[in-house]
């Protein structure tokens, strides 16, 4: 019986032991930092010179640090909207230089991507670090592999408010108020079109959830 259970507990310890295979891959991080009751608003999309800078605004007016993740292609547009986004204290995230679906993509394909994006962001703003990248569309493929060997976190979300369709603010506040769970990041736009109902969602979200408990955490990292 002693013997068996030995060899019964080697086996589960060898079961185990093929799970740093696993771990070894890249966490797609959608939780805060810190955890509890705290919440990461994340912005998808931009820079945009229409909605970023009150964005910017209104976080700063609320002393709430976001994370920013950039599409190349804007980012060479409207690099001063970058500078403003680092001044405001905000984090950096690589959101691909052209927003294409990169789900069948060769590592090299991603890895010439990723860095031209990074490269335009630097371009802006030099020296400046980018804690994260976000897949397109979500279409992970082999991204997280590449962007971890880049020095960049995968950021996932646990909320998406579906504010590419402007459903209406009140609506967009209803959708983050009751989906909103314990260190959850919150996937939100300020770009690449028209996005003044996620800023007037979010002038209107910070101040209630506070008052609900809520605090602003930045995403973990892996
Ligand atoms: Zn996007």
């Amino acid at each position: 019986m002693r013997w068996r259970t030995v060899l019964l507990t080697t086996g589960l310890v060898l079961g185990l032991s093929a799970a740093p295979a696993n771990a070894a891959e890249p966490v797609i991080v959608d939780s805060t930092k810190h955890g509890g009751r705290t919440v990461s608003f994340t912005f998808d999309d931009g820079p945009n010179p229409a909605d970023t800078p009150r964005l910017l605004a209104i976080l700063r007016q609320h002393h709430v640090k976001a994370v920013f993740c950039l599409w190349g292609d804007f980012v060479v547009e409207n690099p001063d909207v970058v500078r403003q986004i680092v001044r405001g204290g905000h984090i950096l995230c690589n959101h691909s230089m052209h927003h294409d679906n990169m789900g069948e993509w060769t590592p090299e394909q991603i890895e010439a991507d990723l860095k031209q994006t990074s490269e335009a962001i630097r371009d802006a703003v030099p020296g400046v670090p980018i804690r994260y990248f976000r897949a397109p569309y979500g279409s992970w493929g082999q991204t997280p592999q590449v962007a971890a060997k880049l020095g960049m976190t995968p950021l996932g979300w646990k909320l998406a408010i579906g504010d590419w369709e402007p459903p209406g603010v009140d609506e967009l506040v209803r959708r983050v108020k009751e989906g909103l769970t314990e260190g959850a990041v919150v996937l939100m736009h300020d770009g690449p079109n028209e996005r003044g109902q996620t800023v007037d969602a979010v002038a209107r979200l910070i101040p209630e959830l506070r008052a609900d408990g809520w605090r602003f955490d930045r995403p973990a990292r892996r």
